[in-house]
């Protein structure tokens, strides 16, 4: 059985690296603006992203429950996992799609930090989370393919290498099935940025390094497509199951962060004479969102678990992403109501993880799309849209 106390040795490491940068660093980098790039080499370097590496690439070939305690124990730190679990699981696009040849050139320069694979760009501005109408498209001419389109939002672009690409190859009124017809490529950022894609950074916030591109007349070599052309919509799936998890766990790493820092400070604030943990309009909802954290967790663990054992596990990186992101979302309202108007002071960092646990509402995949797949895949109901 699988809980928060398992995993010690992961844990312990990681809080170790992690308690050297405290929260006065992630303030710092949230005040400026900034990226948290010390932080970032220091988690490559003790080869922590490169947790899902399978060893033959110079990887640790841990397991997704594994990986999935160490963004937790980030998170938990204070710290956040959104600026680096790309590098985490982008490559699993590599690792399950790409040619050997791909894996032996990326993979193990991936795996030391050589090179930084964190983007992946999939939303459109006009399309946004109906995927399947994208509009960059990628024509093949020659020993070239050619991309001209725009993406939003794309992440750590500027703290990246390459990046994983979805691009149209065939029209869509030209295939059968509207997810056909898609791919996935590898863009060397360092040789497109500037000629034939432009960067440029979306203020945001949650101090989340994230961009819109644009795409003029990019040349991509073909030896970067991944896998067979036309399949990229499902490669792209594919490598979901495993980002949704890695992002519950960030939840829950955060939800665990909100609750201690919630309980420690009504324990000592005193109000009326006595502390305001001694309330129960206090008490409760901290409670409920202690409790509902827990909940989330098991389902954490039980798609990490059939993810593990290569099971279908799509439903459950689902919903733990939906519970964890509603548990962790709940727990920083908690935190922040009873922190009164010290919640509001950027020195007690509430605010900013408050900030911070609120995009996983919308983000990688918002609750309502979850609860519409939760609805038709799972209880046999209508599609919707
Ligand atoms: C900080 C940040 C970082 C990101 N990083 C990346 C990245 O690295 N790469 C990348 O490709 N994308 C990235 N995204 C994009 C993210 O995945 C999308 O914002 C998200 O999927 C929602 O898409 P959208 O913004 O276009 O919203 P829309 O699709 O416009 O939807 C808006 C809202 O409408 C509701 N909605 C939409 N359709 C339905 C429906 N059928 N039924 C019920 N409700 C519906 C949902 O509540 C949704 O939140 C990032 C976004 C943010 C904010």
């Amino acid at each position: 059985m699988t809980d928060q106390n398992s995993y010690e040795d992961i844990r312990d490491a990681v809080r170790a690296l992690c308690a050297e940068f405290p929260a006065e660093y992630f303030r710092k980098i949230d005040e400026e603006r900034g990226y948290p790039a010390k932080f970032v080499d220091a988690l490559t370097q003790a080869g922590w992203l490169a947790a899902l590496i399978p060893q033959e690439y110079g990887g640790s070939g841990l397991g997704l429950t594994e990986a999935s305690v160490i963004m937790e124990e980030i998170n938990r730190a204070g710290g956040n996992s959104g600026a680096c679990h790309g590098q985490m699981y982008n490559m699993g696009t590599v690792l399950r799609h790409g040619s050997e040849a791909q894996k032996q050139l990326y993979l193990p320069q991936i795996a030391s930090g050589a090179l930084r694979l964190q983007s992946m760009a999939v939303t459109e501005p006009t399309t946004g989370t109906d995927t399947t109408k994208i509009t960059t498209t990628a024509v093949r001419k020659g020993d070239r393919y050619v991309v001209n389109g725009q993406k939003v939002w794309i992440s750590r672009v500027q703290h990246s290498d390459l990046m994983i690409l979805l691009a149209r190859t065939t029209p869509l009124a030209e295939v059968t099935k509207k997810s056909e017809g898609m791919s996935i490529f590898i863009v060397d950022l360092r040789e497109a940025i500037g000629k034939g894609l432009t960067v440029q950074p979306i203020l945001n916030m949650v101090n989340h390094e994230t961009n819109e591109l644009f795409f003029e007349n990019l040349e991509i070599p073909v030896e970067n497509l991944i896998g067979e052309e036309g399949k990229g919509f499902k490669y792209i799936l594919d490598g979901l199951n495993a980002e949704r998890t890695l992002i519950a766990a960030e939840c829950i790493g955060d939800g665990y962060w909100f609750i201690d820092k919630v309980t420690k400070y009504v324990n000592e604030r005193v109000v009326f004479g006595r502390p305001i943990g001694q309330n129960q309009g206090v008490q409760f909802p901290i409670a409920k969102a202690y409790v509902n954290l827990e909940a989330a967790n098991l389902m954490r663990y039980k798609a990490c678990e059939l993810f593990d054992a290569h099971q279908p596990c799509g439903t459950q990186a689902n919903m733990a992403k939906m519970l964890a992101a509603d548990a962790s979302w709940e727990a920083a309202n908690a935190c922040l109501q009873f922190h009164g108007g010290f919640g509001f002071a950027c020195e007690y960092d509430v605010e900013r993880k408050f900030r911070e646990t609120r995009l996983y509402q919308v983000a990688p995949i918002s609750t309502n799309l979850i609860l519409s797949y939760v609805a038709e895949h799972v209880l046999g109901m209508p599609r919707s849209f």
